[in-house]
C-alpha cells in the first residue's frame, strides 16, 4: 500500500508538472518519493543521498535493498530512474550517452555492467502521467480481486528489467516499454495471493523480479547472463552495511566523513535506500 501511494503521489505530480508547466525533473520527483517512503513505509527506512546538496549527479543510479524483519535475507537491486515525457509518447533518456568515454558509452550499457559486476538485478523505476489513462494497462491481480477500480495512477511509478529495456531499443515508447513493465506496488503485492511468503519482501520482490524476466516480448541475447539470484542474499552486500554505519553515527562529522567514503568508492551511485520489513504481527502468521 505504502508503494501503491507512492505512485499514486508520483502520477498527480507529473499532472501538475504538466499543467503548470513546473521544471521538476526526475531527480526532484525522486527526491518528493523518497520523502514520502520515509514518511510512509512501515517498516525500517535507511534513506542516504551521496550527493552533496546542489550537486546533482544527474542520472545516476540508487542502490536499494528490501530486508526481512530480522535482516538476514537481503535483496538488492540498482536502479535508473527515467521521466515519461510531456507529451506522453517515450523515455528519451534512455538512450543517453554518458560520460567522458571516447567513443561515447551509453548509460544503460554502464548500469547493466555494473549491476553484472556486482551479481545484482538491474532495474528501471519510470515515472509516468497519461493523458489518457486508457493506455495504462490494468494488471493488478491484488487489485482486481480486492475489486479496486482500474487506477492508472497507480503506474505513476513502473519497473522493468533493465534487460528487457536493453532489448527493445531503439525503441524509447511508453507503449513498447510498458509491456515489459508492472506498477511499482506490484513489486511487493504478490498477485493478489495476498500472502508474505515466509521470507518476506525479499522473496516476493524477487518473485516479483524472475516474473518480469519471463516478460519477454522482444528477443535478448544476454538473458544468461542477467544477475538474478534464485534466492535472497544471505549475506548483505558489504554497502548496506557501511550506509547504516553512517546512518547510525551520532556525531555529524562522523558520519559525514563516512558518507564521504562511501561517495568516492561509489561515484556511480546516488545514493541507498534499505527497506527492511517491520516485526511480524500474530496477523501475519495466521493462514
Ligand atoms: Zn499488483
Amino acid at each position: 500500500m505504502c508503494l501503491l501511494s507512492l505512485a499514486r503521489k508520483t502520477w498527480h505530480r507529473r499532472a501538475s508538472v504538466k499543467r503548470h508547466h513546473l521544471s521538476f525533473g526526475e531527480e526532484s520527483i525522486t527526491e518528493t518519493m523518497l520523502m514520502d517512503l520515509a514518511d510512509r513505509f512501515p517498516g525500517d527506512v535507511v534513506i542516504q543521498p551521496f550527493n552533496k546538496v546542489h550537486e546533482g549527479r544527474y542520472g545516476a543510479d540508487w542502490a536499494w535493498a528490501f530486508q526481512s524483519a530480522d535482516g538476514t535475507l537481503t535483496l538488492p537491486m540498482l536502479v535508473q530512474a527515467k521521466l515519461l515525457n510531456l507529451q506522453d509518447t517515450e523515455y528519451p533518456e534512455i538512450k543517453r550517452l554518458v560520460g567522458r568515454h571516447q567513443p561515447p558509452v551509453r548509460q544503460i550499457d554502464l548500469f547493466i555492467q555494473t549491476a553484472e559486476s556486482w551479481g545484482w538485478p538491474a532495474i528501471y523505476a519510470f515515472y509516468n502521467h497519461l493523458d489518457d489513462s486508457s493506455r495504462v494497462p490494468d494488471i493488478c491481480g491484488s487489485l482486481a480481486l480486492a475489486g479496486a477500480a482500474p487506477m492508472p495512477e497507480s503506474w505513476g511509478i513502473s519497473i522493468a528489467d533493465a534487460y528487457n529495456v536493453r532489448a527493445a531499443l531503439d525503441d524509447q515508447t511508453f507503449d513498447t516499454h510498458q509491456l515489459h513493465s508492472i506498477a511499482f506496488h506490484c513489486l511487493l503485492c504478490g498477485g493478489g495471493s495476498g500472502r508474505r511468503g515466509s521470507q518476506g519482501s525479499p522473496e516476493v520482490a524477487l518473485r516479483a523480479l524472475h516474473g518480469l524476466r519471463g516478460a519477454l516480448p522482444f528477443p535478448d541475447v544476454d538473458s544468461d547472463k542477467r544477475p538474478l539470484p534464485d534466492a535472497p542474499f544471505l549475506d548483505t552486500p558489504a554497502i548496506f552495511h557501511a550506509v547504516r554505519a553512517a546512518a547510525s553515527a551520532d556525531e555529524p562529522t562522523i558520519r559525514e566523513a563516512r558518507v564521504q567514503a562511501l561517495r568516492e568508492e561509489f561515484p556511480q551511485l546516488a545514493g541507498v535506500v534499505i527497506l527492511r520489513d517491520e516485526p511480524r504481527t500474530e496477523r501475519d502468521s495466521k493462514p
